[in-house]
């Protein structure tokens, strides 16, 4: 180790609550909606507004920027060791229409107050450190989420996202030229640049850590999701003449297949995630026997097996319910679950322990940015308490105290990462 424990903790002492909280507050003045939250869609002017605040701080720093093709944006803070990879940490600035003031936001300004506070104290780490903006992970505007990290790790193909509109006809590719203009940043990064390690703070989203008293959440892992659509084909018939025994009422098929996979999905530990969100009726008119129904299914479970025998079970379940009618159950997304690195949750917990911040184990319900990285290189995220568990919502809210401690932690565990 060429950073001693000592340099360390001045490093994280360095950390300054009252800057990083100003910095939230001047970023949720970026597309204020007026009622407390911010309305910063991804490449929209607002987050270009967002991007650019925080280059201009990175330039009073002296650390330089650099940006890829599809427009993360990376703030990089030289090591001794030139030919080493960066330790790198950040999450997105993107929100959703209605959004809070936290979500993302927290995770790049924690990763920017960190090489603020190195800076601070003048020390040189032995690998470069860096803070990244990944582009749209909200995916409110341009689907799907978490595009920039995806396109990254090459687990989406930049022409796909490029391609993609918003609803009003807008292409990613048009939206992004005007952001990167804005920008102007001359260097280009590569797709897949070797990092030493991949960290991510976030708020909870979640009720957990608030309810429970502590303020620090090690993310195990990052649950696993499986969407179906579900199509009921009946027939058709008047609602007053025709008789219940011939009827092939679409509707009472659906009702009894969500009633039974609401059975199947059960769980005592509470930890299953079983969600219909949508489910349209044809014709669906009052006195019309409903001839078709679509309806949609979000799964989610932290473990891959459970994921797969509940969802395996889905088609089966659906058929025994059908009362007569025909029903097409079709995957439409599967996202495995995600497990972080061992000795990164590690790193998360000695730190915590050391600064005396009360911390439990968590696994994350949301999906974040990490999950792409988890594939490329060593990857965390450690988790602070919200309000109410309130998220994707103007009221969302996090203390200065409790962003502060995290951004502690994540200081501790870049400089460890970057010592060796
Ligand atoms: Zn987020």
């Amino acid at each position: 180790m060429s950073e001693s424990s000592a340099t360390i903790a001045t490093v994280v002492k360095a950390v300054r609550e009252d800057r990083l909280w100003q910095r939230h507050m001047e970023m949720a003045s970026i597309g204020a909606t007026g009622r407390g939250g911010v309305n910063r869609q991804a490449l929209t002017p607002e987050d270009a507004e967002a991007r650019l605040r925080l280059l201009a701080w990175a330039a009073m720093r002296g650390f330089s920027t650099s940006v890829d093709a599809i427009g993360n944006v990376f703030m990089h803070r030289a090591g001794k060791d030139s030919t080493a990879s960066p330790v790198v940490a950040g999450s997105h600035l993107d929100t959703q229409p209605t959004g809070g003031n936290f979500d993302g936001v927290y995770g790049v300004l924690a990763a920017f107050e960190v090489l603020e506070a190195v800076a601070d104290v003048g020390i040189v780490t032995n690998n470069p450190l860096e803070a990244v903006v990944w582009t749209n992970e909200e995916g409110a505007r341009f689907q799907p989420t978490t595009m920039g990290s995806a396109v990254f790790a090459s687990a989406l193909p930049l022409e796909t996202a490029l391609a993609t509109t918003d609803a009003a006809g807008i292409s990613v590719a048009h939206a992004l030229a005007e952001t990167m203009q804005r920008l102007a940043i001359p260097q280009r990064r590569a797709f897949r640049f070797p990092m030493a390690a991949y960290l991510e703070a976030h708020i909870e989203q979640g009720p957990i850590l608030e309810a429970t008293h502590h303020t620090i959440g090690i993310v195990s892992g990052i649950q696993g999701l499986r969407w179906f659509r579900v199509e009921v084909t009946g027939e058709e018939a008047h609602a007053g003449t025709t008789p219940r025994r011939i009827r092939k009422d679409a509707f009472v098929a659906a009702i009894c297949m969500v009633t039974a996979l609401q059975g199947l999905m059960y769980d005592t530990a509470d930890t299953v995630r079983f969600t219909v969100g949508r489910f349209e009726v044809t014709p669906n008119s009052p006195n019309t026997v409903p001839g078709r129904v679509l309806f949609t299914i979000d799964l989610r479970h932290p473990s891959a097996e459970v994921l797969s025998r509940l969802g395996d079970q889905v088609d089966a379940v659906c058929h025994a319910q059908a009362h007569g009618c025909s029903v097409v159950v079709t995957e439409t997304l599967y996202s495995p679950p995600v497990e972080f690195d061992p000795a990164i949750r590690d790193l998360l917990k000695q730190a915590a322990t050391r600064q005396a911040l009360v911390h439990m184990d968590i696994v994350s319900g949301a999906t974040h940015d990490a999950k792409y990285m988890a594939d490329l290189c060593p990857s965390g995220m450690l988790f602070v308490p919200c309000r109410g568990g309130v998220s994707h919502n103007e009221a969302e809210s996090a203390t200065p105290s409790d962003l502060a401690a995290g951004t502690r932690v994540l200081a501790e565990v870049m400089l460890a990462l970057a010592s060796r």
